[in-house]
């Protein structure tokens, strides 16, 4: 890739708790000419998560002034009124440094996503052997209290009927099997 060549743009999508984090973090240390694009949220920081590292921590009024100002390429309230956007500055500096750019992020922001990059963007969906191991996977992270915990199974019930909507759809049973997968799914839409 030359670097006047603009990135382009991978959407990891899957319900709470399905993978996406690992999933993340693999294809960046896989792929250095991908970068991931860190997101806004009104959430509070869980332990070990960094300000401006996974996500910019911001608090519903800084949030709502950088939706006024158009900062987000799309925005979506996730659960319980916590909202969560993509920053179109960071994503379009990275592009035109000539990275590919990873999105981790809902399915609604998905979608929209995909309607503003078309072919420029792959989105894929990494989907869960079944709402029971889901809820284990949740349970055993440690993040959740049962109330947020719930909130999030709700969502990821939606979430899974949506799969038609995406280019590619992975199932995360095997952790090493569906990182191959991803892999390769990658290198393919990548080019290298
Ligand atoms: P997300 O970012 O989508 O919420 P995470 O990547 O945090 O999901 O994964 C949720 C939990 O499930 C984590 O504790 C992670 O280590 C674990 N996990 C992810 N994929 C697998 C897998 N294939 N098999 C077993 N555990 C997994
Ligand atoms: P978490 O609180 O577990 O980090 O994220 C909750 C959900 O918000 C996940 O599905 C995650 O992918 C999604 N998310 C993170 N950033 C964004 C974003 O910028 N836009 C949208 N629409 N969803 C996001």
């Amino acid at each position: 890739m030359t670097k006047q060549e603009k990135g382009k743009v991978i959407i990891l999508v899957a319900p709470s708790g399905g993978g996406k984090s690992t999933m993340a973090q693999r294809v960046l240390e896989a792929f250095d000419s991908v970068k991931f694009s860190v997101s806004a949220t009104t959430r509070s920081p869980r332990e070990g998560e960094k300000q401006g590292r996974e996500y910019y921590f911001l608090t519903p009024e800084e949030f709502q002034e950088r939706v006024d100002r158009g900062d987000f390429l799309e925005w979506e309230e996730f659960y319980n009124g916590i909202r969560y956007g993509t920053l179109r500055p960071d994503v379009e500096r990275l592009r035109g440094e000539g990275y590919h750019v990873l999105l981790d992020i809902e399915v609604l922001g998905a979608t929209n996503i995909k309607k503003i990059y078309r072919n420029q963007a792959l989105a894929i969906f990494l989907k869960p052997p079944s709402l029971q191991v889901l809820r284990q996977r949740l349970a055993d992270r440690g993040t959740e209290t049962e109330k947020t915990l719930q909130a999030r199974l709700e969502r990821a019930e939606k979430e899974l009927a949506y799969e038609d909507r995406f280019d590619v759809v992975i199932v995360n049973d095997e952790l090493e099997r569906a990182w191959e997968e991803l892999r390769d799914v990658i290198k393919q839409f990548i080019g290298r």
